[in-house]
């Protein structure tokens, strides 16, 4: 038995909807059980000529079926050749720069998520790796940074967390690739539902499958997905990974990664709905009187919003962040008096997160202090507005 034989494997092509929802028509081969089990061994046996029935010999090697589903699926809604699963988005963005020979330099964004930058700063630069920060949503200055010496990486994030900064993904790819550099994307905020990375030209697509992915806040995994068509420096660096991954254990546990796919199935409607939301949220408050600016490129106003229009499909993501008029610190007080949105960081759940970042991320944070940062989940709309109108108004109080 082979390991794809534990599904039959569709004859036609399906749109990435469907392939979602049907999780690509994987199911339990023995039974026909909807969904395939969950297999929780963490190693297997040989058979008598000591070879391994399905390929698989030992977790950490190459993880359990559930792998091929998921890593399958996500390729596939991100119109990728591969893909790789990981136990959190942070091992799947930090196994991208570990596998980077020592001393590479390396182009990443001013503005991204903090952990990676984070990471970079602490482990990346003790390694060797000459880290070099761009606004990525200047290209002059990108060109700069690209071309002053020889770049093995350049990394993008668009909407960058945590002030949705758009970059024009399509030509830092270009800048990228000009000068013989790959091209990483972590594509968690926008997902496959609204982003097409590969299509616009990068090497590499990064998830935190923790957010939008898995979408229930229940589990953190990540993924890596290789771009389709071979090139010498893609191969290399993608064999690498795999095998950082084999040696290193940086894997998601069989539990975890029938949750993740799970979660995927309903990708889809989730996104289409929560960017819904997010639209209505940012429109209610984009000339609200306590309100400074909404940062959202949905936003006719947004200065992201050309490029985002452009490269973004059917929305714009869930994500989107207030700066609250007044002494910075009505924005803590709006977060405490919320009663719907619920104080916690992370992103990308059914149930809608706000977030002082300055305050969570602490020393060294450059998020502005008068910054919310909302994860739009799945409630009704209206209640999301009211709860937020009713914090405003009892922050604006307390403040005199
Ligand atoms: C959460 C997040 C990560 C890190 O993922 P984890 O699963 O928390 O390790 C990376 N990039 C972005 C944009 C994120 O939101």
């Amino acid at each position: 038995m082979n390991n794809s034989e534990t599904f039959t494997p569709w004859t036609q092509e399906y749109r990435p909807e469907t392939r979602a929802a049907q999780g690509d028509g994987w199911r339990c081969p023995t039974t026909g059980m909807v969904p395939p089990p969950i297999g929780l061994g963490a190693t297997f046996a040989r058979d008598s000529e000591y070879r391994a029935p399905a390929g698989l010999a030992y977790l950490r090697d190459q993880g359990t079926p559930g792998y091929e589903q998921v890593e399958q699926v996500v390729a596939g809604l991100e119109g990728g050749s591969d893909a790789l699963v990981f136990s959190s988005g942070m091992a799947a963005a930090t196994a991208v720069f570990q596998v980077l020979p020592s001393g590479a330099r390396v182009v990443v964004p001013e503005t991204m998520y903090f952990g990676l930058t984070k990471w970079l700063r602490e482990f990346g630069t003790q390694r060797g790796l000459e880290v070099v920060q761009a606004p990525m949503n200047d290209l002059d200055a990108v060109t700069a940074a690209v071309t002053a010496a020889p770049t093995a990486l350049v990394w993008a994030e668009s909407p960058a967390n945590p002030t949705w900064t758009v970059t024009d993904i399509a030509a830092v790819g270009e800048i990228a690739h000009r000068a013989g550099a790959l091209f990483g994307v972590d594509n968690t905020v926008p997902t496959p539902v609204h982003s097409q990375p590969f299509a616009l030209g990068a090497d590499l697509i990064m998830h935190s499958g923790t957010k939008y992915l898995n979408g229930h806040t229940d589990v953190v995994a990540g993924l890596l997905v290789k771009a389709p068509g071979s090139s010498e420096a893609r191969d290399e660096i993608w064999e690498r990974l795999r095998l950082h991954r084999r040696l290193t254990g940086p894997i998601l546990g069989p539990m975890e990664t029938y949750l993740l796919m799970r979660g995927i199935r309903t990708l889809f409607p989730r996104m289409r709905q929560i960017s819904e939301t997010a639209r209505a949220v940012a429109e209610h408050f984009a000339e609200h009187p306590r309100i400074r600016r909404v940062a959202y490129p949905g936003l006719a106003t947004d200065p992201g919003h050309a490029v985002a229009a452009r490269q973004m499909t059917g929305g714009f993501s869930g994500m989107l962040s207030l700066h609250v008029d007044g002494e910075w610190q009505q924005s803590l007080r709006t977060a405490n008096h919320c009663e719907l949105f619920i104080r916690a960081t992370s992103l990308g759940g059914v149930e809608s997160l706000i977030e002082h970042r300055y305050t969570f991320e602490g020393p060294g944070s450059t998020s502005p202090k008068d910054m919310l940062r909302l994860s739009i989940g799945l409630e009704s709309p209206a209640d999301l507005v009211a709860d937020l109108e009713q914090a405003l108004e009892k922050a604006a109080k307390e403040d005199r």
